[in-house]
């Protein structure tokens, strides 16, 4: 981002206003997500956003170790991100990075806004992010994933947080950037939001913007919360859905 050549063969922008991947620049790229994937964890959330494949489980509100951790007064909420090995074109190095504890902070630090974690002293609430395939936008698609993997879970929240960037590439400000346009662009902000409080739980900014294209980043990026947050809340109804089905079956396998 910023200042990498852009190769011959990549044209961020065509004469017709088209992107690399043929959207517009106020269009998003396909998101599907699915809750309640994992039968081990409290609660888990699946999401496919463009090439992303990311995968959230809870744990929790559960007994914080180390004990001198623990908060007398409220629950952590504790994320762990991690890029699997496989999830890159080059294989990455596995186990933890800079990167990797940077999005684990400020994942942590969205989903504490929403958490009603005084709830719960002395615990700790853990929630895994695990991204199988990464094509830009991880942090978005696991903070989304996660949020989701918590309502899964039961865990008492204000609301859901819902997650997208925007940013510019070809001198076009652009919502939810791909992987060339992350890699041969100007600049990317990602944005954590709070649809029922119209909080913002999460903004960061790589690259260079003026005042006005900021304004219409942060704009674009919250329209695209807001499209994240109905299909998060459909993954949820789809989930309660089945589970009522399950609730009306499962008498007849126990007798
Ligand atoms: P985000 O995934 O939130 O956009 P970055 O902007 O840091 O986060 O990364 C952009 C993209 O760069 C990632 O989605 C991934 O496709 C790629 N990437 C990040 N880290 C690595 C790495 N260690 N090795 C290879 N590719 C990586």
């Amino acid at each position: 981002m910023g200042g990498t050549p852009i190769p011959n063969d990549i044209k961020l922008l065509d004469e017709n206003g088209k992107r690399v991947d043929g959207r517009r620049p106020d269009e998003m790229r396909p998101i599907k997500i699915e809750a309640g994937v994992l039968n081990k964890a409290d609660g888990s959330a699946y999401v496919e956003w463009g090439l992303n494949k990311v995968l959230a489980a809870v744990y929790g509100p559960r007994e914080c170790h180390p004990r001198h951790l623990q908060n007398t007064t409220r629950a952590l909420v504790q994320c762990h991100y991690n890029m699997a090995a496989f999830s890159v074109d080059d294989r990455k190095r596995p186990g933890p990075d800079r990167r990797s504890h940077e999005i684990s902070k400020i994942t942590s630090e969205a989903l504490t806004h929403v958490v009603f974690t005084e709830y719960f002293p002395r615990t700790s609430i853990d929630v895994y992010i695990e991204v199988l395939q990464a094509n830009a936008g991880t942090r978005c698609a696991g903070l989304t994933a996660a949020s989701v993997a918590l309502a899964d879970a039961g865990v008492p929240m204000r609301d859901l947080v819902a997650s997208c960037a925007a940013g510019k590439a070809a001198d076009t400000v652009m919502v939810d950037l791909g992987k060339e346009e992350d890699n041969f662009g100007q600049a990317d902000v990602p944005v954590g939001y709070v649809p029922r409080t119209e909080e913002i739980v999460l903004l960061q900014m790589d690259g260079e913007l003026t005042h006005d294209e900021y304004t219409l980043s942060l704009k674009m990026a919250i329209e695209g919360c807001k499209k994240v947050y109905e299909e998060q809340r459909n993954a949820l109804k789809r989930r309660y859905q089945v589970r009522s089905v399950d609730a009306v079956e499962e008498p007849k396998g126990v007798a």
